[in-house]
């Protein structure tokens, strides 16, 4: 196996894919071909458990650099007791269509499933290629990354992780969770604006040469974005997964297609998906569910990606975005890997917000894709009616996808059985999720809001959540955005 650029003819091993994150020329690094695994293989994994199955993921793509061990140890420490379930993301069956609850992990958010498995990736990926310099993972965060960043790099030896957060852009909860943060080795950062500019200034740190070269003898600069293949490939594997349970408990029959519908933000959740179909699980649709930012809703109906339009926040932030990345790799295979093809959509997109794709390609997706979007009433509504008729609980942003299933279900006829990627613990939003079930408590807010939720709900927040109240607030700086390089330096110095 080597990897290859979006926009540049290139080989690289596993290991260089992974410590550098990105192409030079600013393309995205993608697997040369996709690994089979046959239908004999897949009707296999219904007795196997979810680190079995990711390991089997996990070696088709990195066998060339890491051994059988070095798999082996990654997939144990990324997937054991830190998730509350053993399972470690539960296919649950709630009538109707099933849920895959990608959200058992410490941060109770589905960015867990890859890092918890990023920082031994890439501390082993950098030892295979010679790299004996410390990592310093730089993070802009709207909230779930940045606390799930922390969580995984927080103490790993040979590494360092640094976060910069909305100081006033992120839920109560969220927020808390990264201000407590433990371990010797973490910067967490408050900036005085929202999310764009947190990762504009992250984005000028990388470029400054200046600072690169202050760092340059000791420290590495990586990035711990979803961009990196070594975020994409571990959600390839609970792809696999789920439909191993559908399997096992009868919901198919091994061969029968299964839709998924994946709340999307950057496109990395639903790309990780569209892997595993061309790897050979069946899959029949995969649905891309937005909230009131439904660019790529647009994108899909019309073959038209315009990033000039209003950003709105809504109770759903990790899918508050107008640029989706990751789409960049979903291009490449749509125009049969046809890099200038994927240059002139990327030039197009940094000079005017936009591009078009061909009809061609337009067919394509649509053979592939459904999408649709929810609105902030329909997200609340949602939440209220599916506890109130299901007995189960959802988030704002698993809510989105459930709803976008909902519509598809019902404009289509397609009966397929169908599995909503869950996202996040409705608990992790409890000051929305409580507006919707229980509208004459709206307006309380961090654990009061947790608690009227468990009071109104019966269920208990994970236990995570729960403990953050007990915890010390250790890191309550906030900066500038034309502080943050200096405040980093700072730090770097102590
Ligand atoms: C990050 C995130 C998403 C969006 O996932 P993408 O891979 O960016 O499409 C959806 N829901 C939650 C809770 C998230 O944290």
């Amino acid at each position: 196996m080597k990897f290859t650029s979006t926009r540049r003819n290139i080989a690289l091993n596993s290991a260089e894919t992974i410590v550098q994150g990105i192409s030079s020329e600013g393309g995205l690094l993608v697997p040369d071909s996709f690994p089979a695994i046959d239908s004999a293989e897949i009707a296999a994994y219904s007795e196997k458990s979810y680190q079995e199955i990711a390991n089997a993921i996990f070696s088709r793509y990195l066998s060339d650099c890491f051994s059988q061990e070095d798999i082996g140890n990654i997939v144990s420490t990324a997937y054991g007791s830190q998730f509350d379930a053993k399972e470690i993301a539960p296919v649950v069956n709630i009538g109707g269509y099933h849920v895959l609850e990608l959200w058992h992990g410490p941060t109770s958010a589905f960015k867990d499933m890859a890092l918890q498995a990023l920082p031994t990736l890439l501390t082993k990926a950098a030892s295979k290629i010679g790299e004996t310099r410390e990592i310093l993972v730089l993070v802009a965060t709207s909230g779930d990354t940045g606390k799930a960043a922390l969580e995984g790099f927080a103490d790993i030896p040979k590494t360092k992780i640094g976060v910069y957060y909305p100081r006033d852009g992120v839920s109560k909860v969220q927020k808390l969770q990264m201000t407590t943060q433990e371990g010797k080795n973490v910067f967490v950062m408050g900036v005085n604006g929202n999310f764009d500019d947190a990762q504009t200034g992250v984005k000028r740190i990388f470029s400054d040469a200046g600072l690169r070269e202050k760092l340059g003898g000791s420290v590495r600069l990586s990035s711990a974005n979803s961009i990196n293949f070594g975020r994409l490939l571990p959600q390839v594997a609970y792809y696999f997964y789920a439909y191993s349970r559908m399997a096992r408990s009868g919901a198919v029959e091994v061969g029968d297609k299964l839709n998924f519908c994946v709340p999307t933000g950057n496109f990395g959740n639903i790309l990780a998906g569209y892997y595993a179909k061309r790897m050979g699980l069946p899959i029949n649709r995969l649905i891309c569910a937005s909230n009131r930012n439904n660019i790529l809703t647009d994108f899909f109906t019309t073959g038209v990606y315009d990033a000039n339009r209003e950003f709105h926040t809504t109770a759903s932030p990790s899918m508050d975005i107008l640029i989706s990345s990751n789409l960049e790799r979903m291009l490449f295979e749509a125009c049969g890997r046809d890099v200038h093809e994927v240059q002139k959509c990327m030039e197009a997109l940094k000079g005017h917000n936009r591009y078009e794709v061909g009809e061609a390609m337009k067919k394509g997706l649509s053979e592939l894709y459904s999408a649709g979007w929810c609105s902030e009433p329909e997200t609340r509504a949602t939440i209220a009616e599916t506890f109130k008729e299901r007995g189960y609980l959802l988030d704002p942003h698993t809510a989105v996808a459930v709803k976008v299933y909902g519509d598809y279900r019902r404009d289509s006829g397609d009966a397929t059985p169908t599995v909503v990627v869950s996202t996040a613990s409705p608990f992790k939003f409890a000051e929305d999720v409580l507006g919707a079930v229980a509208p004459e408590k709206a307006g309380l807010s961090g654990f009061e809001a947790v608690d009227a939720l468990c009071e109104t709900t019966g269920q208990r927040a994970p236990a995570r959540i729960a403990s953050l109240r007990d915890k010390k607030e250790t890191h309550t700086e906030s900066c500038e955005v034309k502080d943050m390089q200096r405040a980093l330096v700072a730090w770097l110095n102590t």
